[in-house]
């Protein structure tokens, strides 16, 4: 290896996630990262070794190489996993192509041109439909039989690391009938994985189960914040508006789905059958760990959850054979939501909604205080990671504050 990894990293030799940083002398750029460093992709290119228009690694988003399709993008990662660990490579003894991740500010990895969320952990689904409707009948009549989603807002989707303030909102305090302008109290987090699709499709095309993984690039971490208070009083008719549209937070790399090719696991069984559209080969599930964590300002961060992508009811091929049944084009660069991520263990709910059931079981911090959903001053941190075989790909995290209301 020509750069120290270290152990237990997750940006192994097997993952070589894309992403855009810049440093204080270069502008944003496309690089991967690897242990604790960034290749600079820009950096390398000028050693004449990629055979393609390398001008896509100097922008500022990674859609345009992304563009150039899974057969260059699959190469080049293949190609930098065999440099790094020949001694004599053409990367070798070039300290200037490695940059530390301390030195670097992230960027959004893609401009993303839409963003549709998908609601298809079902004990997610269960859990919010026993709280609000009915336990004997949590699930929606259509749940089993569609991969539920919703249209979200691409504009505000961010990255790691910038702080949100807390949204304001219409709100109706409790026994009320007509609703009061505030900061929202119930503030909440959404334990998501993303999926960023590499490939589009025109109008009125349609992609086939069996052929959606190939659209897919790779995928991030995603925390969807949810204003509870917001969305109770907004959200019917039409489901999620302003309680969902003020943020969303991306972690800055993306894992490509070959990375994460050696973790696919069954899902679960789909009883009823599902359409044939739905319908899928394979193993298309994935075994992706992943925690939370609240630092409250200035203290300990406290883990309040932990769980993991396989458990989704629904698979990425199916949420978008799903989403593009009805001839809906997709381009390079969107992002989808999987839905909050809850497993069926208490400790493994994807959201505060459901960690303090609504309030009514807190949250203890480490430094005594409780939560119930999430306070000015916190610090939402998500990570996620897949191990097998001593092989080990991560996503690094995916982090926040909360900054009081404007
Ligand atoms: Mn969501």
């Amino acid at each position: 290896m020509i750069i120290n990894i270290p152990e237990n990293s997750d940006f192994s030799i097997h993952n070589i996630p894309f992403g855009i940083f810049s440093t204080a002398d270069r502008s944003p750029r496309a690089g991967v990262a690897i242990g604790e460093h960034i290749l600079d992709l820009a950096a390398v290119a000028e050693l004449d070794v990629f055979d393609f228009n390398t001008a896509v690694l100097e922008k500022d988003t990674l859609n345009d190489f992304i563009s150039l399709g899974k057969t260059i993008t699959k190469r080049v990662r293949t190609n930098i996993q065999h440099w790094l660990q020949q001694e004599d490579s053409a990367l070798a003894d070039k300290p200037e192509l490695f940059v530390m991740q301390s030195e670097a500010s992230m960027h959004m990895p893609v401009s993303i041109g839409d963003y549709t969320d998908f609601y298809s952990s079902i004990e997610h689904a269960t859990n919010v439909g026993t709280m609000f409707r009915d336990p004997k009948n949590a699930l929606m009549p259509n749940w089993k039989h569609i991969p539920v989603g919703y249209h979200g807002r691409a504009s505000s989707i961010i990255v790691s690391g910038e702080s949100i303030h807390r949204p304001k909102g219409q709100v109706l305090p409790k026994d009320a009938t007509t609703p009061v302008f505030q900061a929202s109290a119930r503030l909440d987090f959404e334990l998501e994985m993303g999926f960023i699709t590499g490939k589009s499709t025109a109008v009125g095309e349609s992609i086939s189960i069996q052929d959606a993984e190939d659209y897919i690039f790779g995928m991030v971490l995603l925390n969807d914040w949810s204003a509870r208070d917001i969305q109770k009083w907004e959200y019917v008719p039409l489901g999620p508006f302003l309680a969902k549209n003020f943020a969303s937070h991306i972690s800055p790399w993306i894992v490509t789905l070959e990375a994460l090719e050696p973790f696919r696991v069954s899902g679960p069984d789909q009883e009823p059958k599902v359409l044939p559209y739905l319908e899928y080969e394979g193993i298309k599930n994935y075994d992706i760990k992943l925690e939370v964590g609240i630092a409250p300002d200035g203290s300990e961060e406290e883990t309040v959850c932990h769980s993991n992508f396989k458990y989704m009811y629904w698979n990425m091929a199916q949420q978008l054979a799903h989403h593009t049944v009805n001839g809906c084009n997709i381009n390079v660069g969107d992002l989808y939501g999987s839905g909050t991520i809850s497993g069926k263990d208490e400790n493994s709910y994807g959201s505060m909604l459901e960690l303090a059931w609504m309030g009514t079981k807190p949250i203890k911090m480490k430094d005594g205080s409780e939560r119930k959903f999430i306070n000015d001053g916190d610090t939402v941190i998500m990570r996620g990671s897949a191990e097998k075989d001593g092989i080990k790909v991560g996503f690094g995290e995916v982090s926040a504050k909360v900054l009081p209301a404007k």
